[in-house]
């Protein structure tokens, strides 16, 4: 008997190596969120005080306590408006763009509104053909459309998003990638967005992209106050995604979370936060908004990027101010990075990663 135990034991330890091998070896894998067109204004200095007191944007019987400036200190009114965001990833994380604090993120596209945004991000690089928020098939392929090629990635990338300019954005007719953007041309609403991220995510997908679209559509209304509560809606939606994360052993402590925004909105004159598009686009369409003819919709360009996950690094995150700006191209070569993939084999032209993005 003893001889047995002798002998089997080295074997037994060897089939228990291998047993837990699988679970213990880490499997990165990456959330991409993005939400339209919100200002970084509002993301880090909170409710402007001057449009929640217009009565041209904000209905006055509206006025919720979060929203208005008169009820919550001057320093708490962004964490007000979005908790998690600057309690947990600002705090864990990293939360860049906010030019009050000299720090600079940018969009590299000159156009400086939807089609334009996403391709960047998703592809790279911006592309200067793209000028129109129309359904053409975009021709640069997605850094979604090349991990979907890797081994162990294959059938594990997903998107959904509250736009039908999803499909032709990642081109689905040729990527084959799921994109699930809502009923037919009506506008999905960001509820159900959300409701879908979370599903796609409890799916077990290698790369999650859920794009929130509730903020753009409120702001060209001119609601302020919808606006703003589509940004606190969208702080509520990453603390699901970010808790379900960090609940189930499939994700936990091997998912990197990469936020931002496909363009920003104007800031002067001040009802110029419901409008967003570069000078080339007027150029283009000089009887669109002539307001706008001589410079564009001045800041639309500027955004914000947030990150959260193993493979981000908060020492490195303070190198992007106005002299060395962070680009939303960036964001693709990032999202390869951190899953373990080469961004240099996808594409060797596109923007280099982050620097707070290290490998898993
Ligand atoms: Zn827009």
């Amino acid at each position: 008997m003893r001889s047995w135990i002798r002998f089997f034991a080295p074997a037994f330890v060897a089939v228990f190596a291998l047993l837990t091998a699988p679970a213990m070896a880490a499997e990165p894998k990456l959330v991409l969120v993005t939400f339209d067109g919100v200002r970084w204004q509002d993301v880090f200095r909170g409710a402007d005080p001057r449009l929640v007191d217009d009565k041209a944007f904000v209905n006055p019987d509206l006025k919720s306590d979060v929203l208005d400036p008169a009820y919550v200190q001057v320093k708490d009114r962004a964490a007000a408006l979005m908790p998690f965001l600057h309690g947990v990833v600002a705090k864990q994380g990293v939360l860049i763009g906010n030019r009050d604090q000299g720090q600079c993120a940018s969009v590299a596209n000159d156009m400086w509104f939807s089609y334009p945004g996403y391709s960047e991000i998703i592809t790279g690089k911006p592309d200067p053909n793209i000028v129109e928020n129309d359904k053409i098939w975009n021709p640069r392929p997605s850094f979604l459309e090349y991990a979907n090629q890797k081994p162990g990635f294959r059938g594990k990338v997903a998107m959904v998003g509250t736009w039908t300019l999803f499909p032709y954005i990642l081109n689905t007719q040729r990527s084959k990638l799921p994109v699930n953007h809502g009923f037919g041309d009506a506008y999905p609403t960001d509820t159900r967005t959300g409701r879908e991220g979370l599903a796609l995510l409890k799916a077990h997908n290698r790369v999650t992209y859920i794009a929130f679209g509730d903020t753009d559509e409120l702001a060209h209304a001119g609601d302020y106050a919808g606006y703003l509560a589509a940004m606190e809606r969208a702080d509520e939606y990453l603390r699901q995604v970010w808790d379900l994360i960090q609940s189930d052993p499939y994700y936990r402590d091997q998912t990197t979370m990469i936020v931002s925004t496909d363009h920003g909105r104007g800031k002067e004159p001040l009802s110029a936060w419901r409008d967003h598009a570069g000078k080339r686009y007027f150029d283009l369409n000089p009887t669109y908004q002539p307001e706008f003819n001589a410079t564009g919709v001045i800041g639309s360009d500027e955004v914000w990027i947030a990150a959260l996950g193993p493979t981000i690094d908060r020492a490195k995150a303070p190198a992007y101010t106005l002299q060395n700006c962070a680009y939303s191209a960036q964001i693709a070569s990032s999202a390869l990075s951190a899953v373990g993939l080469d961004w240099r084999a996808f594409d060797p032209t596109i923007a280099k990663p982050l620097s707070f993005v290290k490998k898993p």
